[in-house]
């Protein structure tokens, strides 16, 4: 079919308003949060249905147009740039809270569904959605799940696949293949739905989700501890971890982060501290009250010049809204800002620390380091321009040296943020050469055009 007849199509299917064929309309889907070339596709669709997202799919695969789903388009590592001749598919128009069941404590949802609406929808019905990606704002759970996102909670409550009880999905041919149920227990047939939870739009197109919830705890309490040492705050985290207490939140910044968030956001962070723990424990009252005071003991101990405890919400509020704005506040000091995502055991991140700001000196580099420190995923964040060449094969290096230091200490390429195209080729370094040809022939057998989001993870 001549791609004019195709649009024509899509055109009858979706309805004119919900296929964008025009350049301007096109260039706006060309991009995602990652510091890649933007590619034009050949067309934006917009499916308001299941039974219209999966003839999309078919129609796309019988006509060799690849597809690459697309949710808020935040993700960070390019798994929303598509083929310049392939289709954006949007779920924007597919966003329905289908259940929220308070009995069973599930909820089944729309992949377009943004998850800040979602967690409040929730919240309303008592219960709790504890996910929280930083970009929960815009962010779509469809998103949330195939880049298995994380949040501020992770530590405590884990992340997103730990609230998947079930997925259904489009195959490449547009077939709705089902997995998982409304049960606390179900082992029957392949765990589909672990395979989907990342795969990142590369095996199948979600269409409906279902999501465990849990009661919300009772209460928390929030505290900021200062250091006057990038070492005292990180071997606090370590020491806190093996303490075998287990805050809700723990998160890190380093000097560079708390300057940049105090310009940006002035809740009163004091910017000549080298460093921050931002950490909230919450639960039963008495819980809370002896591990907030044990937690305080150990940051005292472990050398914090301060600790300062939220009194009320708005004080608490004042703190997470801290913590939000830090990549915001340091995207403001140069034209382009690289957020890398390298994990390591939490008792590795005093090393880890330190060799950012090793790799940091070695390329004459601004790196800012902040980051959920509990899960040992670090965000060491490089503030550049990447219209200076000479500084920007500097950042290359930097960012190679850093997804070494983290693998050498057993750590990940990425705690959150996935793999996409920016870090498909350092795929072999973590997995080896076995593992991806595995993956690429599970990729080959279930999608065997290559239709859904070509190159990514596993590259081409
Ligand atoms: C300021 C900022 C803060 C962030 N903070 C965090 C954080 O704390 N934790 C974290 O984990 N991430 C974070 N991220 C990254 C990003 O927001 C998450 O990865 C998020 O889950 C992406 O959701 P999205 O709806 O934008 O998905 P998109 O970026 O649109 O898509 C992400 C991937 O999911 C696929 N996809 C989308 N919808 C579907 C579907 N229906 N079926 C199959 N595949 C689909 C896409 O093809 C793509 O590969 C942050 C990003 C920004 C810009």
């Amino acid at each position: 079919m001549s791609s004019k007849t195709l649009i024509t199509e899509f055109e009858t299917l979706l309805g004119t308003d919900n296929v964008i064929s025009d350049e301007s309309g096109r260039m706006s889907y060309a991009y995602d949060a990652a510091v890649l070339e933007p590619v034009l596709p050949e067309v934006v669709l917009r499916p308001t249905t299941g039974e219209t997202l999966g003839e999309t799919i078919r129609l796309c695969n019988e006509n060799n147009m690849p597809v690459t789903v697309r949710g808020a388009g935040t993700n960070l590592s390019g798994g929303t740039i598509p083929e310049s001749k392939g289709a954006v598919v949007l779920t924007n128009g597919f966003n329905k809270i289908l259940e929220i069941n308070r009995e069973d404590m599930y909820a089944v949802v729309q992949p377009g569904v943004v998850t800040a609406k979602f967690a409040a929808a929730v919240q309303e019905q008592g219960l709790f959605y504890p996910p929280d990606p930083g970009s929960q704002a815009v962010s779509t759970l469809g998103g949330n799940v195939a880049e298995n996102a994380g949040g501020l909670r992770g530590l405590k409550y884990g992340v997103t696949k730990d609230y998947v009880m079930g997925v259904d999905f489009f195959d490449p041919a547009g077939n709705l293949i089902r997995s998982g149920s409304r049960t606390v227990k179900s082992v029957t047939g392949m765990n589909l739905s672990s395979l989907m939870i990342g795969s990142e739009g590369s095996l199948g197109v979600f269409n409906e989700i279902i999501l465990k919830l849990v009661p919300p705890p009772a209460t928390h309490r929030a505290m900021m501890a200062i250091y006057d040492s990038v070492s005292a705050a990180s071997e606090t985290v370590a020491a806190i971890i093996a303490s075998q207490i287990i805050p809700c939140t723990l998160e890190f910044m380093d000097n560079v982060t708390i300057r940049a968030v105090e310009d940006f956001a002035h809740v009163g962070l004091p910017t000549d501290a080298r460093a921050l723990l931002l950490i909230e424990v919450d639960g039963h009252p008495a819980q809370v009250a002896e591990e907030a005071a044990q937690v305080e003991e150990i940051c005292r101990k472990m050398g914090a010049v301060n600790i300062r405890t939220a009194k009320d919400d708005a004080e608490r509020n004042s703190i997470w809204e801290a913590r939000r704005a830090a990549l915001s506040a340091l995207a403001r000091m140069r034209p382009t800002t690289v957020l890398e995502d390298a994990t390591v055991p939490r008792s590795k991140i005093p090393h880890m620390v330190r060799a950012v700001e090793d790799i940091a000196e070695k390329y004459n580099l601004t790196i800012g380091t902040f980051g959920h420190a509990g899960d040992g995923n670090l965000h060491p964040t490089i503030m550049t321009d990447r219209r200076d060449k000479n500084e920007w094969l500097r950042v290359e290096k930097a960012i190679e040296d850093i997804f070494d230091v983290a693998l050498s200490f057993k750590g990940t390429l990425s705690g959150e943020h996935g793999i996409g195209l920016a870090k498909a080729g350092f795929m072999a370094k973590e997995v080896g050469e076995a593992t991806l040809d595995y993956c690429r022939k599970m990729k080959a057998a279930l999608d065997p055009k290559g239709t859904l989001n070509p190159g990514k993870i596993i590259g081409r």
